[in-house]
């Protein structure tokens, strides 16, 4: 177990746990990728209860303000290759709540997404627990028997025959010792807040930034030393219904390891530092007639990437580059290989071999993937990606999967796997595996992914094989 050493210990005494809940399968972590897994299992027939710690679902889109889905169509926007729990929620929305902009990307209001999630539990039957955290489990050899939650009754026991741990950092998988690693360059994490101020065009004709990009990165880049403010990239995004508001995105935490409890509060609390310093910097320096203003504040830090979790299979980039296809295939996606450098910028590979280094202090590098590595250049390319279900089976526990950002997968496959459409697919796959498991009273190990891929196309998701 990947365990910190601390310079004392005390043994917690014995003490009896009520069995709070039962069920078929246990989901624990309630971004859209463990309620889409909890939704899925329970629509073919499974018990399922979700426990989440925070008071609402949805993670990261949600709780951490990323109210953005990319593209449900391959590259040319020709074809769909995205469908399920991720189009029927959205289209559950009204008009004022979602919208598609450009690059056919979903944009939504954050506390709608969270109404719309409550609800399809509710209507799938699924009991639900939140303020409720995930606290440790038992084993009965290889197999998972209960966890172990805390909430406001204290301490309690869910016992199920599957788990499915979507954690986000794999808090499950790091209680059973899978064996686990850190890509060489974990990707930081951004605290988001909504800011009041959107009207930028005058600072932007003064500084000569284009009209079409955003105002705030460059500025910081140029008055921010003067606020304490490193030299950062991000961005901002409107959200549909709400006026003169965006979420931003500019302020990474550098070199902090958030699945561990004290580097977590130093980046939350840093997080909040730079939120604050960039209205500071705006109210100094942007538009004169413009009131900025901290509207909101994520209610966990975005965390883009910790750990990682040894599977049969790990995703590989260049499968995802190639376009490869699988007879078990449980994803498919185009959001390009995205990876944040912990200090020099951003960097993005695209199926057509496009390759775009984006650095802090703003200057864009151009090159070719392909090129570089003796492929065509022209030609038919793939026009999407697609994730085999033996990426998501690990070797030796039986009855638990690991969906989300935990993934095994080189660090440039995850930075195209990482995104929501994607994992949300990945949280599809893991409610119908868990619920095939449990009716075919099989282990992980034991299931065809095959008929994964088949029930997964029967429940909406778009053609997978
Ligand atoms: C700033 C930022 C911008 C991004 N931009 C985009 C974007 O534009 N589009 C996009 O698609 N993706 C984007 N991403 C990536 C994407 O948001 C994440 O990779 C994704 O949300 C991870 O999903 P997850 O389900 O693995 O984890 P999370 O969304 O983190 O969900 C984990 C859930 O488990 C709960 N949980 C954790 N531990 C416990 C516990 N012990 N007990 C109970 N509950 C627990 C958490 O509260 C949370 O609800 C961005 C990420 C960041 C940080």
């Amino acid at each position: 177990m990947r365990e910190r050493k601390f310079d004392s210990y005390v043994i917690e005494p014995e003490k009896r746990i009520p069995v709070i809940h039962e069920a078929d399968v246990c989901v624990v972590g309630g971004s859209a990728t463990g309620v889409f897994a909890a939704v899925r299992a329970a629509r073919l027939g499974a018990k399922v209860v979700i426990v989440e710690c925070q008071n609402s679902f949805g993670g990261v889109a949600t709780n951490g303000l990323v109210s953005l889905w990319h593209t449900f169509y391959d590259e040319g926007r020709n074809k769909q290759i995205i469908a399920g729990l991720s189009e029927e929620v959205l289209c559950r929305m009204s008009e004022i709540d979602y919208r598609q902009g450009p690059g056919s990307s979903h944009f939504f209001n954050p506390n709608e997404l969270k109404i719309e999630l409550d609800a399809i539990l509710k209507e799938a039957g699924v009991k639900i627990y939140l303020h409720t955290m995930y606290a440790g489990l038992s084993c009965d050899g290889d197999r998972i028997t209960n966890i172990f939650v805390e909430n406001k009754d204290g301490r309690g026991a869910i016992k199920a025959k599957f788990f499915i741990d979507a954690t986000g950092d794999g808090d499950l998988c790091r209680d059973l010792g899978v064996e686990s690693y850190l890509n060489p360059n974990v990707q930081p994490p951004s605290a988001v807040y909504m800011m009041q101020g959107t009207k930028d065009d005058e600072r932007k004709r003064e500084y000569g930034i284009k009209f079409n990009e955003d105002v705030v990165p460059p500025m910081i880049q140029r008055f921010g030393k003067e606020f304490g403010l490193e030299p950062d990239w991000g961005w901002d995004t409107y959200i549909p219904g709400i006026y003169n508001i965006h979420f931003r995105a500019d302020t990474h935490v550098f070199n902090l390891n958030c699945a561990h409890a004290d580097e977590l509060t130093e980046a939350e609390i840093i997080g909040r530092e730079k939120m604050r310093k960039v209205v500071r910097m705006m109210r100094k320096y942007g538009n004169a007639d413009e009131v900025y203003t901290l509207v909101n504040i994520c209610s966990y830090i975005g965390i883009r990437d910790t750990y990682h979790f040894k599977t049969k299979q790990r995703a590989e980039h260049m499968d995802l580059l190639l376009g490869k296809r699988y007879d078990d295939a449980i994803l498919n996606g185009t959001y390009d290989i995205d990876v944040h450098q912990a200090d020099s910028g951003i960097q993005f590979m695209r199926l057509n071999g496009e390759c775009t280094t984006e650095y802090t202090d703003g200057t864009r590098v151009v090159t070719n993937w392909r090129k570089d590595m003796g492929l065509p250049t022209d030609g038919p390319m793939p026009t999407y990606y697609s994730l085999p279900f033996g990426v998501l089976v690990q070797e030796k526990y039986e009855n638990i999967i690991a969906a989300g950002r935990m993934i095994n997968a080189t660090q440039e496959a995850f930075g195209a796997l990482r995104v929501m459409v994607n994992l949300n697919q990945i949280g599809e796959a893991a409610g119908v595996a868990a619920y095939l498991a449990v009716d075919g009273n099989k282990t992980v190990q034991q299931l065809d992914g095959v008929e994964v891929a088949r029930t997964l196309s029967k429940g909406g998701s778009a053609n997978l094989c």
